[in-house]
């Protein structure tokens, strides 16, 4: 089978295109050709050996495809069943072996391109709307990089749920940002003087930041007294090291950098998140969009593509 492999970390040059013989299905686990591979942020900094590999690795985590066959144990799928899942090591190829219980079941309404675009973005946007803050009517959140993958899903469910969004990305990416339903789009320096104007001078309740390094303190300095900062990437770079008196000066602030797998690890929670996006999407009510696609072949163009800031949505690999 073909699959997009490392062998040494580095830029997106690293990622070549090789022939494997495809992976066996252990105990517990499902083999799956694979339709559509997620492209996320994380594999870039896999890629790049911020997050250390065992090399040779054949890259990606996140994918849905067809059932092609079992491993002992496994029971509740089916040969030719769409499945989905958010973590499985080297989802860059045409067939996978998927833990099962990362193996979600996609319900009719939800193809597998969608299904393979919200397996991380969409869960990750569930839990940071739903639960790290829980936002309902009359929140005021600042969401940045709201025209990217987690962004345009998570200003969606804040606004499903009753919230106000006050979005940063690129200019040119504005219509997107408001089309998901952000009420006022401005530009990164622009925060925080947007966020005290959105809020007749009190600051946001809760700021999503996935930008990081170059948006840690101007996020900060948009929230109101007690208000939460949650801090759940680096596009930009990791932030540096941080004095925590900083959140008592700014107005006895709340801070999180939380992720994905502490809010999916147990197969119910992982389950609920998953049936709710699914949910929201069978009924027409969260839009996915699918910014581009790639061929397995193209996966550096699509590294190359989302950390030039040249990306809308979601990426897709299509083997
Ligand atoms: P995006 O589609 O959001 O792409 C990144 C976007 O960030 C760019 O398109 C760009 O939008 C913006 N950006 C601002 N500054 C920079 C910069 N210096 N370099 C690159 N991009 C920049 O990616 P994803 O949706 O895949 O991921 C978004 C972030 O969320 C990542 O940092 C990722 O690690 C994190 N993440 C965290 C998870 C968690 O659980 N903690 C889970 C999933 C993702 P614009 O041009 O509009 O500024």
């Amino acid at each position: 089978m073909r699959a997009v492999q490392i062998t040494e970390t580095g830029g997106p040059e690293v990622l070549t295109v090789v022939d494997v013989e495809p992976p066996r299905p252990g105990p517990g686990e499902v083999l799956v050709a694979v339709e559509a591979a997620g492209v996320n942020f994380i594999d870039t900094y896999r890629r790049g050996g911020v997050y250390p590999l065992q090399l040779p690795a054949i890259l990606g985590s996140e994918g849905a495809g067809r059932v092609l066959s079992t491993g002992e144990g496994v029971a509740g799928f089916a040969d030719g069943q769409l499945v989905a899942w958010k973590e499985a090591p080297g989802s860059y190829a045409e067939q996978v072996v998927v833990p099962a219980r990362e193996l979600v079941a996609v319900p009719e309404g939800v193809d597998a391109r969608q299904a393979a675009a919200v397996m991380l973005q969409g869960l990750t946007a569930h839990y940071l709307a739903t639960s790290t803050y829980a936002a309902g009517r009359g929140t005021a959140a600042l969401v940045h990089a709201a025209a990217g993958g987690v962004g345009l899903l998570l200003t969606q469910m804040l606004v499903l749920r009753g919230a106000r969004v006050l979005a940063t990305c690129s200019p040119a990416k504005a219509d997107l940002a408001r089309g998901a339903g952000a009420e006022r789009v401005v530009d990164y320096a622009d925060v925080p003087a947007a966020a005290r104007e959105f809020t007749d001078g009190r600051g946001v309740d809760v700021v999503y930041d996935s930008v990081g390094k170059d948006t840690f303190d101007a996020s900060l300095d948009a929230l109101r007294t007690r208000g939460l900062m949650v801090l759940y990437g680096g596009s930009s770079g990791q932030v540096p090291p941080f004095d925590v008196q900083t959140l008592n000066a700014k107005g006895g602030l709340f801070l999180t950098r939380p992720s994905l797998v502490q809010y999916a690890t147990d197969p119910a929670e992982l389950a609920a998140r998953t049936e709710e996006v699914f949910g929201w999407i069978s009924a027409g009510r969260l839009d996915v969009r699918i910014g581009h696609t790639y061929a397995l072949a193209e996966a550096r163009r699509a590294h190359e593509d989302l950390e030039g800031r040249r990306t809308t949505g979601k990426l897709l690999l299509l083997p």
